[in-house]
């Protein structure tokens, strides 16, 4: 369903006709612009008690008026940018048939699913999976095994040692972001995995992990924080995440410049982007060292004519321009996989220095990789591109949380340690089940019942390896 109404602007009265599309979210945020002077319009649209549509700095008419600008707004679905109104244009069709429907065919239904489901995680499993993070980096092992068998099963994971603690921790964050993670997840877990068998001198292997040994804490911390921010920021992302629903790879590209995004303005999303950099500074060591350790048989080898004066890690950790570290990270080498698309220092050092500007009408960023304004070549991207970047980057940070997780294991199995069941990245009965939350609460009851049972099996298990 779709609601038209006409808005005035409390600055220059201008007037817009707004159509807001009534889907399947029970709220959105609503980040548009007044197309005469620019303003911003900003508010929320709910559905959940009654319809509200609430936007800051225009003043709805009641009757319709004689608009100037026209837009559509939607929380699920990329839009036709804002307009100059015509007649013509007022009659079109709604964001769900020619943007939903249209691109996504029978896709759309899992689309909508896979939303909800995750919108349903954040406001329901969310907080318990960051006690769970907490206590483990806080390595308070006392109340951690019984909050881990709240949600998983004795049998599979026995939480009774810190392999086995890693283990389950690591396994009940995979499922929470597997919603939006888990092709790359699958791909870039097996790629590592192999890497890692491929590597000959596992002594090297346990040396580059007691090398960063006392980093590890901070880089799983930081990582958590990164995931947190962009769960609070998850509204705004939803119809760029509805691309992976798309039936046409091709049409992907195409979309991406022709239509809007309403839900999150440039200013919104930025500092995501910046922070996110920021945080994964100092993890871009662990990658450089496995590269180095896979390409030149020596950890601490660095790649040579980079940067002149870096020849070893220890050079590399203590750079403090984390843009020219991402030099080292080219899509060359064996670990730049785990960056989904092409790190971009230029349009980093473009945001952080504001050389850029940004039209708010056809939604397209001009930047100046130089950090100068009008220095240099400009180049362009639209918002949409932008906040697919953002959340390729957030899909990136599952990948180094991935090689965060190996590198602690490798430190935990040179201990004697090793991990209990074959299946170590999903276990059988949880692969796939994205719902596995809500099933283990649902099985609980029946399975206190069961436990004496369990609890016998699981020692028995335990003797026999
Ligand atoms: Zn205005």
């Amino acid at each position: 369903m779709v609601i038209t109404n006409d808005f005035q602007c409390n600055v220059c009265n201008s007037i817009t006709r707004i159509k807001v599309q009534l889907g399947w979210l029970n709220n959105y945020p609503v980040r548009i612009k007044c197309g005469n002077c620019h303003i911003s319009i900003f508010g929320n649209v709910s559905l959940n008690p009654g319809l509200s549509i609430k936007l800051n700095n225009v003043t709805p008419l009641e009757d319709m008026g004689k608009p100037d600008f026209l837009i559509e707004v939607s929380g699920e679905l990329l839009t036709d940018k804002m307009s100059p109104f015509t007649k013509e244009r007022n009659i079109f069709f709604s964001p769900f048939l020619k943007n939903g429907i249209h691109y996504m065919g029978e896709n759309f239904e899992k689309f909508t699913q896979s939303t909800n489901r995750f919108l349903y995680n954040i406001e329901n499993d969310w907080p318990t999976l960051k006690r769970i993070n907490e206590l483990w980096f806080n390595g308070n092992h006392t109340y951690l095994p019984k909050e881990i068998h709240k949600l998983l099963s004795k049998t599979e994971f026995p939480a009774d040692n810190e392999l086995e603690l890693l283990r389950a921790v690591h396994v009940l964050n995979f499922l929470f972001t597997n919603t939006f993670a888990d092709k790359y997840f699958k791909e870039i877990s097996t790629h590592i995995f192999k890497e890692f068998r491929n590597i000959n001198d596992s002594n090297q292997l346990i040396l580059l992990a007691k090398h960063f040994e006392s980093h590890l804490n901070d880089f799983e911390q930081k990582l958590l924080g990164i995931l947190n921010k962009f769960i609070e920021k998850f509204h705004m992302f939803i119809p760029i995440y509805g691309l992976d629903f798309y039936s046409e790879e091709k049409d992907k590209e195409e979309v991406m410049k022709n239509l809007g995004l309403t839900t999150v303005d440039f200013e919104d999303i930025k500092d995501f982007y910046i922070d996110t950099f920021e945080d994964i500074g100092d993890i871009l060591n662990l990658v450089v060292a496995y590269n180095n350790l896979k390409h030149r048989a020596d950890y601490k080898k660095m790649k040579e004519n980079v940067i002149k004066e870096i020849l070893v890690i220890e050079d590399y950790m203590k750079m403090r321009n984390k843009g020219r570290k991402l030099e080292f990270i080219n899509g060359e080498e064996s670990f730049d996989k785990i960056f989904v698309s092409k790190v971009d220092n230029r349009l980093r050092n473009a945001i952080g220095h504001r050389s850029y500007t940004y039209d708010v009408i056809t939604q397209e960023l001009t930047y100046y990789p130089s950090g100068e304004n009008k220095k240099g070549t400009p180049e362009r991207l639209y918002l949409t591109e932008f906040v697919l970047e953002c959340f390729q980057l957030m899909r990136s940070c599952i990948g180094l949380s991935e090689i965060v997780y190996q590198t602690r294991k490798s430190i935990y199995v040179s201990q004697g340690m090793f991990p209990r069941t074959k299946e170590d990245y999903y276990p059988s009965s949880t692969e796939n089940n994205a719902n596995y939350y809500q099933v283990k609460n649902k099985k609980r009851s029946t399975k206190v019942k069961n436990k004496k049972k369990i609890s016998k099996k699981s020692r028995q298990h335990n003797r026999n390896r």
